[in-house]
């Protein structure tokens, strides 16, 4: 599997592009830069081609773009299902901090705890990780021991906030401990830097913040 970072600026989500037999993206950014991305992308691949498009949560600099993405590629939406009502009616509340409104798209593949995507010779493994929001997910990739993680963890042991609506410290917790007992290489968080090789440190530093000893 081969992985593209596209690095959002501001507070643009990263864009992560998936390519193996078939391809996947993980989030789409606001959407309100989206020539920028589709040249990007079309740099990489054929929009078209675009089999699966993940959202890692239903925050507006995550999803905002789906749409226009849908549209161009006919790609199949996938986020959990407590995230996909926000998106199906247009109903995401942090689009306001952009001036924006979330625009309505169908999500065809409503995912839970266990759900796994086939990409062709790696699948896709989705881990309900609540506490950012209730709908976040993490997504591991175990032949390359990869987990694109939104913002529930990043580099450098960083949490995802949890005083936006449906945040909860708690459950950010419990997610982030189920995330330091698996074996993680190459840590993609939702914003920032990548990490190669060594991602289980920075999620082992993440619990350590989360419950100091
Ligand atoms: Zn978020």
């Amino acid at each position: 599997m081969q992985v593209n970072q596209f690095l959002g600026f501001g507070f643009e989500s990263n864009v992560y592009l998936l390519s193996d037999t078939k391809t996947a993206l993980i989030d789409t950014g606001t959407g309100l830069y989206m020539g920028d991305l589709l040249a990007s992308l079309e740099r990489e691949i054929d929009i078209g081609d675009i089999e699966y498009i993940i959202l890692t949560h239903e925050h507006f600099d995550h999803c905002g773009g789906v749409k226009t993405l849908k549209e161009l590629s006919n790609a199949r939406v996938c986020m959990h299902e407590y995230g996909a009502p926000v998106v199906e009616q247009g109903l995401e509340w942090s689009a306001g901090f952009f001036n924006a409104r979330q625009p309505r798209a169908d999500v065809e593949m409503k995912l839970k705890e266990g759900d796994v995507l086939d990409l062709g010779d790696v699948s896709l493994h989705i881990i309900h990780t609540p506490g950012h929001s209730p709908g976040s997910i993490c997504i591991y990739e175990p032949e390359s021991k990869s987990l694109f993680s939104g913002d529930t963890v990043f580099a450098h042991g960083d949490v995802g906030r949890t005083d936006f609506f449906g945040g909860d410290v708690e459950a950010l917790i419990h997610s982030v401990e189920k995330l330091a007992r698996m074996d993680v290489e190459n840590l993609y968080p939702g914003h920032g830097e990548y990490v190669l090789g060594e991602g289980s440190a920075h999620i082992a530093r993440a619990r350590r913040y989360l419950s100091p000893p």
